[in-house]
């Protein structure tokens, strides 16, 4: 008996001092990360219950708003920068600038303080308030512009790309052309591949640069030719027509033809009217138009039935994963990305006022999915 107690004591011993000199593992339930750049990717995929339930598909979705600066772009800006620091191009200490709606300025800001480089993001004034306060709180500059087209000087990428002309050592991230964006989401799709354990039928998405798309495409077609890929365009950009009809208006023409202006549509992050090196490397099968008003109830479903906030290209892709749902049929497996959540859109698409004010304030419904049309 006393030969027991005492072998169990020093098993109970030996089992303390294990726990007390494993510190690291205990405060993090073993994952050790050593920064705030390894917390990007790696999201979790989520399964949509109700989406899955009323269109009889699998509907699955990347939970991008995990990343640590909260959207997709996390990836994309570790991706531009960290290639940047590894062939030269960019030096700690340095400076840089992008042109954007947002998102990746705030990647980039936070990407720009955790590598201690400096950080200057020019956006268009119409792009929500919450995205430039970020930019700012994590100590980059934020130059606020006029909303213009792309062959207009003041446009946020041309006014970034003469100010990292002008600066020494000054990276221009580029997000539009810069294959990096590319590279980064060939990551996303293979997240994908695995967690899906190859069991994916289709992947829809919007596309701002395009990169999301590329890259996920061509990770997943990679891995199984079949995989059906899909995109899903808010009004006023041309995608939709590059690829039901492959035809894409230049920048010249599409300022002529005023193709997108403000006032198309409420969504950020999320449709262009020109090709872009990202965008041109997308495999994409068809493509869907989306509407604000589908966006918006998207958002609101999402909520009401799952507690899940989402901003509106999240939203906007949603939409497409119902659409593709019904053009595949019931028994499909589909996969979107949450690409931010709401919480940066609380001054737009999650204001009433704001929504209200451009008539598109969600109505009351019950689970139907009768919004998407
Ligand atoms: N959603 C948000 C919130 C974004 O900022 C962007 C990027 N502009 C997108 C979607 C579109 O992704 P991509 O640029 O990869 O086409």
């Amino acid at each position: 008996g006393a030969v027991l107690a005492l072998a169990l004591a020093a098993g109970t011993g030996a089992a303390l001092c294990w726990w007390l000199l494993e510190p690291r593992k205990r405060q993090t339930g073993g994952t050790v990360r050593q920064g705030v750049l390894d917390l990007i990717g790696n999201t979790p995929l989520v399964r949509v219950a109700s989406l899955s339930e009323e269109t009889g598909c699998e509907i699955w979705v990347k939970a991008e708003m995990l990343n640590p600066g909260g959207s997709v772009k996390d990836r994309v800006a570790l991706q531009i920068v960290s290639e940047a620091l590894a062939d030269g191009r960019l030096r700690p200490g340095g400076l840089i600038t992008e042109g954007t709606a947002g998102s990746t300025g705030v990647s980039l800001a936070m990407v720009a303080a955790a590598y201690g480089c400096r950080c200057s993001i020019t956006m268009p004034d119409d792009a929500a308030i919450e995205k430039a306060n970020m930019i700012q709180a994590y100590g980059a500059s934020v130059r606020r512009v006029r909303p213009v087209s792309i062959v207009h000087p003041e446009h946020p990428v041309n006014v970034a790309r003469r100010e990292a002309a002008s600066t020494p050592g000054a990276l221009f991230a580029d997000q539009f052309e810069n294959e990096a964006n590319f590279r980064a989401h060939l990551k996303t799709g293979e997240e994908i591949w695995q967690q899906t354990q190859g069991r994916v039928h289709a992947f829809v998405s919007g596309a701002g640069t395009g990169g999301t798309v590329a890259g996920v495409s061509t990770a997943l077609k990679a891995r199984n030719p079949r995989v059906r890929v899909f995109l899903v365009d808010p009004p006023g950009s041309s995608l939709f027509n590059k690829v039901k009809r492959g035809v894409m208006y230049t920048s010249e023409e599409a300022e002529g033809k005023r193709l997108k202006n403000p006032f198309d549509t409420i969504t950020e992050g999320i449709g262009i009217n020109r090709l872009t090196a990202n965008f041109n490397r997308a495999l994409i099968d068809d493509a869907f138009r989306g509407t604000d008003r589908e966006a918006v109830e998207m958002a609101a479903y999402l909520l009401r039935n799952e507690g899940l906030w989402v901003g509106s290209s999240a939203a906007m892709n949603c939409v497409g994963a119902v659409k593709a749902a019904r053009a595949m049929g019931p028994g499909h497996t589909i996969v979107t990305l949450l690409c931010d959540g709401g919480h940066r859109h609380l001054s737009k698409f999650h204001s009433k006022e704001y929504l209200e004010s451009m008539d598109l304030a969600p109505r009351e419904t019950d689970r139907s999915l009768a919004f998407v049309s």
